[in-house]
């Protein structure tokens, strides 16, 4: 790609940004040998010209670019605080300062119509996502008798290229494909998310997230930086009130803070016999504890062990890390847990599924790991082997793939406990997408939160890709 990027630099100021965008399409697909496939991953693309990105909160700005003087590499930053569709069109925005204006380090923001450099890298965006010759192929499939495109059908295009209903509409309109006039009246009136509902179209966020996370630059951090320990403790404090503990923030913070310090002589191991909400989140943080250190692949011995030392605190602890020896019904659920006799054979069954998923794990995509760790952590769930602490020790079990393959650990934030649920209902139905698109947004959430420490020059240092 080193090649190609200096060919392609040396063409950019002698061409139109439909004509630049062109080339880089067909250029880029011809270097990776594949036919395009849309919407185009415009995150590998960045990756794949040697640019880092990270999503940050940038406020009133789209992007920023800093360019790849001397040893550096590129960075892109991205306004996390956008819709994916807005934030692939950044990308490919800030893709084309890195081919045009690569000696200054540029920014974006959100209104940008009369800076003509802005405006050309906002034509080359449009019309690297939905080049021409594709746009007008598959609009004709939508086009009326007079050869006009209603903006309902509209809909259906974002959807193949994964651009904005706003981009989609100008681009028609460029190609002189509306029987209209495009205003800002149209725009505002227009009910676009209440249309796609309308329409059943489905919705693209799975595979955006797939590709950002896939490709989304994550600086592995020692585990004792300061954001680390925030995530420990938001993470503590989050799992166990999603279980109903009647902890709040600050104490599951104290707690966390005072095992990391005093080790078992914590006051919190003995003084609070009487306290199951502190005794199981001291429990838990060791779990975690240990968990972070993990070095081996999850089995159903180690599974047991964590769910034990979840309540090794609490009193009365004797049947912790046991199975259950009865069925108790979960109310609201429409599908009951395994039978309390089949359980160790269901969990001898789950422990060589995740073998065999584990036995590739170096080659999967990060994304591909987050698929796998949510079918194992509902299987867990359905399972549901101890008497107490499944819903913790079945979430343990997502983080501890995670941590196989590098990756930091998630939760779901308390607050989300309804959606959690009716995505975990969903994937009872056997439809896995929701619980998928969850955690996609958790561990994005994590990367992005672990990320924040680090000054932009930090992802400049080639040693981090
Ligand atoms: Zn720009």
């Amino acid at each position: 790609m080193n090649e190609l990027l200096t060919s392609l630099r040396a063409f950019s100021h002698r061409c139109s940004a439909g004509e630049l965008a062109n080339n880089v399409f067909k250029q880029y697909f011809r270097e990776l040998d594949q036919g395009p496939e849309f919407p185009i991953d415009i995150f590998k693309m960045l990756r794949d010209f040697n640019i880092n990105y990270i999503f940050q909160d940038l406020q009133d700005l789209e992007g920023i670019y800093s360019p790849d003087i001397e040893d550096s590499v590129a960075v892109v930053g991205i306004n996390k605080n956008r819709r994916y569709e807005r934030q692939r069109f950044t990308a490919a925005h800030e893709l084309c300062h890195h081919l045009r204006d690569y000696q200054l380090p540029s920014v974006s923001p959100i209104d940008s119509k009369n800076d003509q450099i802005e405006v050309y890298a906002n034509n080359f965006a449009a019309e690297l996502l939905m080049p021409r010759r594709y746009f007008l192929q598959f609009a004709r499939h939508y086009q009326d008798d007079k050869g006009f495109v209603s903006p309902d059908s509209a809909l259906y295009l974002c959807n193949i290229f994964g651009t904005s209903f706003e981009s989609v509409m100008w681009n028609l309109h460029k190609h002189r494909l509306l029987n209209f006039k495009l205003t800002k009246e149209f725009f505002s009136d227009f009910k676009v998310n209440e249309k796609i509902k309308e329409l059943k179209l489905d919705s693209l966020e799975n595979s955006f997230l797939k590709n950002i996370i896939d490709s989304y630059t994550y600086i592995s951090r020692s585990d004792n930086s300061p954001s680390w320990l925030r995530l420990k403790n938001e993470l503590i404090y989050n799992d166990g009130k999603i279980e109903g503990l009647n902890i709040d923030k600050q104490l599951a913070a104290e707690i966390c803070t005072d095992i990391r310090l005093f080790g078992t002589k914590s006051s919190y191991f003995k003084a609070y016999h009487d306290n199951p909400a502190i005794v199981e989140t001291a429990g838990q943080y060791m779990a975690y504890d240990k968990l972070m250190k993990e070095n081996s692949h999850p089995d159903r011995y180690a599974l047991k062990d964590y769910n034990k030392l979840l309540f090794s605190f609490a009193p009365h602890s004797e049947l912790a890390g046991e199975y259950r020896k009865g069925n108790n019904a979960i109310s609201g659920a429409i599908i009951q847990t395994t039978n309390y006799w089949e359980i160790e054979k269901e969990m001898f069954e789950l422990e060589q599924d995740i073998k065999w998923y584990c036995n590739d794990i170096d080659s999967i995509s990060f994304s591909n790991l987050i698929e796998t760790a949510t079918i194992l952590h509902h299987r867990l769930t359905r399972i549901h082997p101890f008497e107490d602490g499944n819903g913790r020790t079945c979430r343990l079990l997502y983080n501890w793939v995670l941590k196989i393959k590098g990756l930091p650990p998630v939760y779901i934030e308390a607050t989300d406990k309804k959606r959690y649920l009716e995505a975990l209902t969903q994937a009872d139905q056997d439809n896995l997408n929701p619980l998928m698109t969850l955690f996609m947004e958790r561990t994005l959430h994590t990367l992005m939160f672990l990320n924040s420490e680090c000054t932009l020059e930090t992802y400049t240092l080639k040693d981090y890709i």
